[in-house]
C-alpha cells in the first residue's frame, strides 16, 4: 500500500469522525463494500483523473485509486488528500481488506450498498408486501434504506458480506 499526500491522518485519528471515501471509476466494486461495511463511499465518474484528486480534497475524503499515475501527481492543495492504491488485480474483498487494515478500520452498522444510505429499522408488517415470500417465512428484521427506500434483510448475501468484513477486519 502506498499513502501519499502532506499530513496524513494516523488510523487512530479516525475514532472520532470515520472516513469518508471516493473511489475512483474502477473501484464501484469496493465502494460497494466499503457501504456494507458502513463507510460513505462514493465513486468518480470514468477517467476524471486530476478532478478526482480536486474533489478528494474539497470534500475531504480518502481517494482510494488503482491509477498509481494519479498518485505522483501533486494534491491540488497542501496537505488535503490521503490517498491509497489498490491494487485493480485483488479481488473487491482484498481490497476491502487492504483498507481496513491499513487505516485501522473496524466494520460500523452496514449502509445501503446501492446508494450509501443509512438503514432503518423498519417492521415487518409495513413492508410485507414487498418481502419474496419464502423470505418473510424465515426473517422478521427488516431495514429500509433511507437514501433510496431500498429493502434489506439478513439474507445469506448479509452474511457472506458480513463474515468477509470479519476477516477484514482481522476480528
Ligand atoms: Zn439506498
Amino acid at each position: 500500500m502506498e499513502a501519499c499526500g502532506l499530513g496524513a491522518p494516523a488510523a487512530k485519528g479516525f475514532a472520532a469522525t470515520p472516513p469518508r471515501f471516493l473511489c475512483d471509476w474502477s473501484l464501484g466494486g469496493l465502494a460497494r463494500w466499503l457501504r456494507a461495511a458502513g463507510y460513505e463511499a462514493r465513486q468518480g465518474a470514468a477517467r476524471q483523473g486530476d478532478r478526482l484528486l480536486e474533489e478528494a480534497a474539497r470534500g475531504g475524503f480518502v481517494l482510494l485509486t488503482s491509477e498509481s499515475r494519479l498518485l505522483e501527481r501533486r494534491p491540488p492543495r497542501e496537505g488535503a488528500v490521503l490517498a491509497l492504491w489498490i491494487p485493480s488485480a485483488f479481488s473487491k474483498r482484498e481490497q476491502l481488506a487492504m483498507v481496513m487494515r491499513d487505516l485501522g478500520l473496524q466494520p460500523r452498522a452496514a449502509r445501503c450498498m446501492a446508494c450509501g444510505g443509512e438503514l432503518q429499522p423498519t417492521p415487518k408488517e409495513s413492508v410485507r408486501a414487498r418481502i419474496p415470500p419464502r423470505t418473510a417465512l424465515w426473517r422478521d428484521e427488516y431495514f429500509l434504506c433511507a437514501g433510496c427506500d431500498r429493502l434489506f434483510w439478513r439474507g445469506t448475501h448479509w452474511e457472506r458480506i458480513s463474515g468477509a468484513l470479519r476477516v477484514a477486519a482481522g476480528t
